[in-house]
């Protein structure tokens, strides 16, 4: 089965239709220039033909990767109030792919079930994967920062760049995906807790349950209308 299509698209500056070649989903044993693509922000990037704007063709899509064992569920960027009912949708469509066989069951286990909303978002766990971190983890720790900092939890997006030996660079983002500014996770804060470690599973539970790990579980209205019952 082939991953790129000729689809139509339209430019969100000149609304000028055109066809690009775009994936429907991303399966990385089948094509791994997609996951490159991702790392380097090129992934579904469109030139326009008529204005020469470069913009991301959204879609939502899933991305599978069997030999790392990961399967994330990306939703659209703007869709992240509806978690709830995503998170269950892409549980959903997760488990339907390994029913069926005990071969299908046996290369389920040790999947990491992922939610995210945006390809930056899909981004962002590749790269904290890739340096060998929990997503869980660093949610978190962006949680520590948060009670430092109260400012950022005005941001709409609170991304992982890159990480290096000093931490986890990380881009504040508002809702129009403009950068508001860039801070530092500590490598402190990531190497002192582990995603093993019970305290921090008992502390946030949350962070833990489902396929969307992110600090806007915590933060969402959806979330907070319970407590202040
Ligand atoms: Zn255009």
């Amino acid at each position: 089965m082939s991953t790129w299509f000729d689809e139509q698209i339209t430019c969100p500056g000149c609304g000028l239709e055109q066809t690009a070649k775009l994936a429907r989903g991303i399966h990385v044993s089948r094509a791994p220039e997609a996951r490159d693509q991702v790392f380097d922000r090129t992934f579904h990037r469109v030139t326009c033909r008529g204005c020469a704007l470069r913009f991301v063709a959204a879609r939502p899509l899933v991305y599978t990767d069997m030999e790392r064992k990961h399967w994330v569920h990306v939703a659209l960027a703007g869709e992240t109030p509806r978690w709830p009912e995503m998170e269950k949708l892409a549980s959903d469509v997760f488990e339907r792919a390994f029913t069926g066989s005990p071969l299908a069951a046996e290369m389920r286990d040790g999947f990491r079930l992922r939610l995210v909303f945006g390809i930056e978002e899909l981004r962002e766990k590749l790269v904290i994967w890739r340096a060998g971190y929990s997503d869980a983890v660093v949610e978190c720790a962006k949680l520590q920062l948060i009670a430092k900092d109260t400012s950022l939890a005005l941001a709409e997006r609170l991304l992982v760049d890159e990480i290096d030996d000093a931490g986890a660079a990380l881009l504040v983002v508002d809702a129009d995906d403009k950068l508001i500014r860039q801070t530092l996770i500590p490598m402190s804060l990531l190497e002192e807790q582990s995603d093993d470690d019970d305290r921090l599973r008992r502390y946030l539970p949350e962070l833990f349950g489902g396929g969307f790990v992110s600090w806007r579980r915590m933060t969402s209205p959806r979330y907070r209308a319970p407590m202040t019952r």
